[in-house]
């Protein structure tokens, strides 16, 4: 066996990310290396000169290992025996199109911005393990989403590193001549091309569409830049490119997809490229063509707040999409109509979920709670339909397991569940083993990646420090009071102002004497990114910033710079408690907390999102009841009194009650039930089952098969 050749082959599939074999081959031949490459494996094998690799391959004796990893990857790749094999058939001649603006795999692929992003990635993951045929369309940002940094002021500061697409498994798409193949799409101002690239992503592959090609006008070359960033203008194009082009991509590649699911409204226009494609190959009109995609599309919606939906005027819609309009036969008008809620208010502007929602068979949210909020949000586009028959239904998000499993975590699972439990996750019956685990191997396990976390914010703490060529000062209290034995709160997502990460931090007092206890003490970490332009968030970090400057606080209250996939597992893997206090309705789902379950982590959170629905009593820990109130102020302050008295009357009490083993057993009790009442049903195996047979194969007229159960 050529040593390089083999490991080039395991990085050029994705799949070596959820495989902690293959992770540990790079990270033990370098593991300052492997730090240093951001964990990516071709950028690791292109520091790394092959003699050098070769020596040190011989010297650790990896070779077993790493064909034993490779041997795997083709087992995986040809394993006839799936869940698709057996139920998904029809997709095979014409899989899912999955579309999406955002997809979270790694931290080494930049293309992702949160929640949304990570749903897509974990179900590219999941589709590929289950052998259900989906083909990821999304947009390669030449600079993704931005890098931060926090001033001496603990303002965020934006930089933006160029993707490293040359170290990536991207494989650029050619065509018979071995020339890069590329599409085109028309607007007013000329026509935006794009070439294409295949990532493979396990047994399935994501195909991303590039702007940045000769013949653009440099403003479309810059199309494709940046994820997020632009005005209107640029946004619709985006979207134009995504939806539209995406559709003349897998036309391109000869992928005749027989479902389009299209992950939020970024990318609905594909529904109307798909219908000019009906018209041509059958010379039927927009209405029959239009009914036939709509069989076929499936449309999930993500955001509960009105103004998350992306809306374009008059003018704009028709400069970008009038050419595609034209060939539809549609006048301006008409076509508005079918992004509006009120076909006869021509004010109004053209929404894509409107499209989104009148263009799919099938729509859904991503929690019943989030159902609901659906429906009562988009009741008006069926006036004689009562809210509680608005035809939206849900399908709750999951996480992909196998990428947030910590190792120690995995060991146990595996010595305790029946064997085949990772290919059975969404039976309640695989779980109820859990009980069996001893109390000291849980809480060993915990203790070990408790530790390895507390050691990782100190590292970056210090690291992070250094770069705002600071005195060292939380470095060293970070190192001196930053405990594994006290009871650790993570905190990270996105600060946009409604998740409210300041809550905890309404009494200043009253949490000083929860960090400061003598005997049992609680410390935060926490880690998040504002959007650019969100001044509100920027300040909620500076406030974070601040507090862990303050003396009171030090060391004790950590703020982690740029929150990414790697800051996340350490998080949701590492922390005792995993806090979630948005201000309910608005979080439409939420998947940091299932990460969290996982790993032997305990949710403490507002009784919104998933956590609504999941939430029994005794499987972690609720904020409130889940009141809501038309003054936000008001709902702030309730929230934080619960929050408060949650912690110090039912959190802290729990934590620190031990056994004459020094174990908390009545902690480690509500983390078994934790896993035995979430993990059948959070896993994105259940939800991409689900998807197949409630959404998928009824668009292409095949039964659903009735077994829910066998993934
Ligand atoms: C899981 C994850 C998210 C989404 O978490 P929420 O709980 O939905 O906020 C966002 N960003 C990263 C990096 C993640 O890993």
């Amino acid at each position: 066996m050529d040593i390089a050749e083999a490991l080039r082959e395991l990085a050029g599939n994705l799949w070596w990310s959820w495989h902690t074999n293959a992770i540990a081959l790079f990270r033990d031949l370098d593991p300052d290396l492997w730090r240093r490459v951001n964990h990516n494996p071709i950028a690791f094998l292109a520091e790394m000169p092959p003699e050098q690799l070769e020596q040190r391959a011989v010297e650790l004796a990896l070779e077993s290992r790493i064909s034993y990893a490779l041997h795997r990857l083709h087992e995986y790749m040809q394993r006839g025996q799936s869940w698709g094999h057996v139920h998904a058939g029809p997709l095979h001649a014409t899989p899912v199109a999955y579309f999406s603006a955002e997809f979270g795999l790694h931290e080494s692929m930049p293309v992702y911005s949160g929640g949304l992003g990570l749903l897509a990635g974990d179900t590219l993951k999941s589709a590929s393990d289950l052998g259900i045929p989906l083909v990821g369309v999304g947009l390669l940002y030449a600079q993704g989403y931005f890098n931060q940094r926090l001033d001496a002021s603990g303002w965020q500061q934006e930089t933006y590193p160029e993707t490293p697409t040359d170290t990536l498994p991207l494989q650029r798409v050619v065509d018979d001549s071995g020339k890069p193949m590329l599409i085109s799409v028309e607007t007013r101002t000329g026509n935006i091309r794009a070439a294409i690239w295949r990532l493979p992503v396990g047994r399935c592959q994501l195909l991303l569409l590039d702007s940045d090609v000769e013949g653009n006008s440099p403003a479309d070359r810059e199309l494709t830049s940046r994820l997020y960033g632009g005005d209107s203008n640029i946004r619709i194009r985006q979207e134009l490119l995504l939806g539209v082009g995406g559709v003349r991509a897998l036309t391109a590649l000869g992928i005749n997809p027989g479902v389009l699911h299209l992950n939020e409204g970024h990318s609905v226009f594909s529904i109307l490229e798909m219908a000019r494609t009906e018209m041509a190959a059958d010379g039927i009109g927009f209405q029959e063509a239009l009914s036939r995609v709509k069989g076929r599309t499936v449309f999930t919606t993500h955001t509960p707040v009105d103004a998350g939906h992306d809306r374009f005027d008059s003018g704009l819609v028709d400069q970008t999409i009038g050419p595609l309009r034209e060939a539809l036969h549609l006048s301006h008008e008409e076509l508005m109509t079918l992004g509006r809620v009120n076909p006869n208010d021509s004010n109004e502007l053209f929404c894509m979920t409107v499209l989104g929602l009148k263009g799919a068979w099938k729509s859904n949210a991503v929690s019943t709670l989030h159902g609901q909020v659906s429906r009562h949000m988009w009741q008006a586009l069926w006036p004689d339909r009562s809210e509680f028959d608005a035809p939206i239904g849900h399908i709750t998000n999951g996480v992909h397991v196998a990428s947030w499993l910590a190792p120690p975590m995995r060991q146990i699972f595996d010595a305790y569940l029946r064997a085949e439990w990772e290919h059975a996750m969404g039976k309640p019956e695989t779980w109820e083993k859990i009980h069996n685990i001893d109390d000291g191997e849980l809480w060993e396990a915990h203790q070990i990646l408790k530790t390895r976390l507390v050691s990782y914010v100190q590292r970056q703490v210090c690291a992070q420090e250094a770069a705002r060529e600071e005195s060292g000062a939380a470095c060293a209290l970070t190192q001196k009071r930053l405990d594994p034995s006290v009871l650790t709160i993570g905190f990270s997502r996105r600060f946009a102002t409604y998740k409210r990460a300041s809550l905890i931090l309404d009494d200043e007092q009253r949490l000083e004497r929860l960090v400061s206890d003598p005997d049992r003490p609680i410390q935060i970490i926490y880690a998040g990114k504002a959007h650019p332009n969100d001044e509100p968030g920027k300040h909620l970090i500076q406030r974070i910033f601040r507090l862990s400057r303050d003396p009171r606080f030090m060391g004790r209250i950590v703020f982690l710079e740029d929150y990414d996939i790697n800051v996340a597992r350490h998080l949701v893997q590492g922390a005792d408690v995993w806090l979630n206090c948005p201000r309910r309705p608005r979080e439409a789902c939420g998947t940091s907390g299932m990460k969290a379950v996982f790993n032997g982590t305990l949710n403490l959170a507002v009784l919104d999102g998933w956590w609504a629905e999941a939430y029994d009593g005794m499987n972690g820990f609720a904020i409130g009841r889940g009141q809501q109130h038309a003054d936000d102020s008001a709902q702030d302050r309730r929230d934080a009194e619960a929050l408060y008295s949650t912690l110090e009357n039912e959190v802290i009490p729990l934590f620190y009650s031990t056994n004459e083993h020094g174990i908390p057993d009545k902690w480690t009790a509500r983390v078994k039930h934790a896993i035995q009442s979430l993990a059948w049903r959070y896993n994105a195996a259940r939800m991409v089952v689900q998807y197949a047979q409630e959404c998928y194969l009824p668009s292409v007229g095949a039964q659903a098969s009735t077994t829910t159960s066998s993934a």
